[in-house]
């Protein structure tokens, strides 16, 4: 047996989508079969098909269809010893490489071949997609794709995406009793961290639970000293006031609450630009924190996305005007989360959160208040946006983009064009 570039995914695509023209085939021993009923696609384990109806010669039969790309699969999948296979009534393989026996009455399993009845467009268009070495398989053709049809598309993948990501913010929720608002207060603190410090953001967040937090929101100093002391940030001997204030601001509530801080060195600096530099982010989340009380309740009850931004927009702390770290002197600007932060900070934490209560509570009003949000936020602009955009794929709004960076993550990358809709498109180009 050799290796084949037919895999056995597009054999069940074809047999499924009733692809092969020809419905009358030949076994391997020279019988003849007609089908007529293909049988129903099972994805779970056990046959491919079942309940599948054919003919072979004269012989009516109903049970469960096989596919294999070698026909010798049958002993390497071991479904000689396996008793859900004992009614398959058809083996389709790509090809017949050796003759199978039902291993309990040594009778040949009835087996078709279809190599060689493939419909030359769809071998092409196939081998074209799996052999591709392009981040996108199928840029060559996606332009023949019905716009309409991608647009409709994206509606499933979006919903695929923040069903995802409503899985993170599940582990998060039943990690703290289910809160809402502890749920909320991590989420956000995790993006606040983004791509490169989101780990530490996050451990941050959990090191100061809302019952901490909430005894001193109103105290912007002393958030600010817990957040930079539980970050590991206020052990050096910096002669600054506003250092030598938070430092001992925050040994009293060290103290207080038996407080360990993370590692400092967790913090990543490097390649980013001053105004994401972790201080920055971390005096802009206490100055949220000091402003909003119940975070979670002001997203859920915000009657639109501009409301929602404006409770994202905050301004660092007055310290933060002339600094970008502690202890050294820059130009002075109010360090205030910007456009393209808050959306992040929208598409990645608020919408989740607010999906995943819809799911929980089983409340289609937060459900689509999760994506009504995706589709009023600008798409994100990176380098796979910009990809699709290059290929005439538009990219309008978060909910675009959030679909197209799902596509991209989940099925080009992992070839499972026969699993997509744009894929299904293209097999059917002449
Ligand atoms: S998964 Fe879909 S969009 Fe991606 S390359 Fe395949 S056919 Fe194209």
């Amino acid at each position: 047996m050799t290796n084949s570039p037919i895999k056995e995914d597009f054999l069940h695509f074809l047999w499924r989508t009733k692809k092969i023209a020809d419905s009358h085939f030949e076994t391997a021993d020279g019988r003849s079969v007609d089908i007529q009923d293909y049988g129903v696609y099972n994805v779970d384990s056990g046959p491919d098909f079942f309940n599948a109806r054919i003919r072979i010669d004269n012989t009516d039969w109903a049970g469960n269809i096989e596919m294999h790309v070698f026909s010798s699969d049958w002993t390497k999948h071991k479904h000689d010893d396996d008793n859900a296979y004992s009614n398959v009534i058809l083996h389709v393989v790509y090809e017949n490489d050796r003759d199978i026996k039902y291993l309990r009455n040594e009778f040949f399993i009835p087996t078709i071949e279809l190599k060689g009845k493939i419909p030359k467009s769809y071998l092409n268009h196939y081998l074209m997609l799996m052999q591709s070495k392009t981040s996108i398989p199928c840029q060559g053709l996606i332009k023949s794709v019905d716009r309409a049809k991608i647009n409709l598309w994206k509606y499933s993948l979006t919903a695929e995406r923040l069903y995802q990501k409503s899985e993170l913010v599940d582990a998060v929720f039943k990690a703290t009793t289910s809160d809402w608002e502890e749920t909320i207060y991590i989420m956000m603190a995790r993006y606040f961290g983004a791509k490169v410090n989101a780990e530490p953001f996050e451990r941050l967040a959990k090191s100061l639970p809302l019952s901490i937090i909430n005894k001193n929101r109103d105290k912007l100093h002393v958030l600010e000293a817990l957040y930079f002391g539980q970050a590991g940030m206020l052990e050096a001997n910096y002669s600054d006031d506003y250092y030598i204030r938070l430092k001992k601001e925050y040994r009293y509530h060290q103290k207080k609450h038996n407080l360990k801080p993370i590692e400092a060195v967790s913090w990543k600096f490097s390649k980013l630009r001053p105004v994401n530099f972790p201080t920055v982010r971390i005096a802009q989340f206490a100055a949220l924190v000091h402003r909003i009380t119940h975070l979670f309740t002001s997203v859920k009850e915000a009657e639109n996305t501009t409301e929602i931004m404006d409770l994202l927009k905050v301004t660092a702390g007055t310290y933060w005007t002339n600094h970008f770290r502690f202890d050294v002197e820059s130009k002075s600007a109010k360090k205030v989360t910007g456009t393209d932060f808050i959306n992040i900070l929208i598409i990645n934490a608020v919408a989740p959160v607010l999906y995943h209560y819809g799911k929980v509570n089983n409340d289609e009003e937060y459900t689509d208040k999760a994506i009504q949000l995706l589709e009023s936020v600008a798409a994100e602009k990176n380098k796979i946006t910009r990809e699709w955009s290059s290929l005439d794929v538009s990219c309008s709004s978060a909910f675009d983009s959030q679909a197209l960076i799902h596509l991209y993550h989940h099925y080009c990358h992992e070839f499972r064009c026969l699993q997509c809709k744009i894929g299904h498109e293209i097999m059917n180009v002449k």
